[in-house]
């Protein structure tokens, strides 16, 4: 079976041609994948029915199976999928009141770099996605939207998986985002834990897409305690690589800080962080830790965040607190798959 998602305009085009198909089909097939985005080839309405049915017999509308999906008070929409080889990621779709719809999806089952307070890290890493399974994952969540009358707006890739630890995949989707899926680059955002060859790289490819780091510390003592790659790539040289984006492609950076309770919500790391990004055309993102089984912390208090920006303020470098979405449902990374297979079976949809 072919997997339709994971042709590109070309390849569509000479497959229909191989089956003798006037040149024109392919357009109309790209246009219902991606524009009209419908999820069944009975909905191809234009297309001759012979067709259709060539098409359901020998190609698949992507390959990624539904296991669980949690949707939260908020509108969080979380999704468990199986791979065919049997691997299992996650994705979610975040809804905000300025009519952003946000999807986030994952570019590895597990990840390598085993961070501490994270689900994913804590599995270990089973394998690189596919470009197409990168790809898919949002596709699934803009027929989805399409189907209400909406539109999908963002994507961010910062489910499992180290997106730089897989650069030509995750690079070669978000192309395909931008490309295919019409997001522009600016609404699409990729979170990396640190790998400085890969940022210096991304920095060269000339695309206006987000970067946010996970700094979470502003020592390296503390960094390498919560983030092993740390003792890989330490601060000195994650610093030097951002000034390189930022002087490269002219834009700001995005700082991401998992605030913990005793751990990095001190005046002290405030203070460090403060000295550390003074001057850069950055921004602090601040999200409250999600606990986990394999952590024994829990999130920073509110009083204590606002301590921690009003510090930051004091050297000019902003930051704000993001609003956590699903945070009924383990919207986090890797906790819906580290909490089906606890409980042995499939959470209930509700
Ligand atoms: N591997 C990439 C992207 C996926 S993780 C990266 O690390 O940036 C996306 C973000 O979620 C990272 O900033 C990560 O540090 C954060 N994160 C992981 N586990 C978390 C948890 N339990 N609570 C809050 N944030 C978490
Ligand atoms: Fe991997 Fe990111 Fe989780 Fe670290 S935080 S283990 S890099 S997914």
């Amino acid at each position: 079976m072919i997997d339709l998602y994971s042709l590109n305009l070309e390849q569509l085009e000479a497959l229909l041609a191989g089956w003798g198909e006037p040149r024109f089909r392919a357009r109309q097939i790209w246009a219902w994948l991606y524009d009209r985005r419908v999820s069944t080839f009975e909905a191809m309405t234009n297309l001759p029915k012979p067709l259709r049915a060539r098409l359901q017999a020998e190609t698949t509308l992507g390959v990624l199976e539904t296991v669980a999906e949690q949707s939260s008070y908020d509108g969080t929409v979380k999704r468990l999928y199986r791979l065919p080889d049997g691997q299992m990621i996650e994705s979610v779709l975040m809804l905000y009141d300025d009519d952003r719809r946000t999807a986030c999806i994952s570019t590895q089952a597990g990840c390598a770099m085993g961070c501490v307070f994270c689900a994913t890290g804590q599995m270990g890493f089973a394998r690189h996605l596919t470009t197409a399974e990168i790809f898919e994952q949002a596709v699934r969540f803009a027929c989805d939207l399409e189907a209400e009358g909406e539109r999908l707006s963002n994507v961010v890739l910062m489910g499992m998986g180290e997106p730089f630890h897989n650069y030509e995949a995750s690079v070669a989707a978000v192309r395909r985002l931008m490309n295919d899926l019409g997001i522009g680059a600016r609404h699409i955002t990729i979170s990396t834990v640190g790998l400085v060859p890969q940022i210096r790289r991304f920095a060269d490819e000339g695309l206006q897409v987000k970067l946010a780091i996970s700094l979470h510390a502003a020592t390296d003592a503390e960094r390498e305690a919560l983030l092993p790659v740390n003792r890989r790539w330490p601060l000195r040289e994650l610093l030097a690589a951002c000034a390189y984006y930022i002087e490269r492609t002219g834009r700001r950076v995005s700082f991401e800080w998992t605030a913990i309770h005793g751990q990095n919500d001190t005046p002290e790391q405030a203070h460090a962080l403060g000295k550390l990004l003074r001057g850069m055309l950055c921004h602090v993102n601040i999200i409250p830790l999600n606990p986990t089984g394999g952590y024994p912390y829990g999130p920073a208090a509110a009083e204590r965040i606002q301590q921690f920006i009003a510090i930051l303020a004091e050297y000019g470098v902003s930051a704000t607190v993001r609003v956590r979405r699903g945070i009924d449902i383990d919207a986090g990374c890797g906790q819906l798959k580290a909490s089906v297979l606890k409980r042995g079976r499939q959470p209930s949809s509700t």
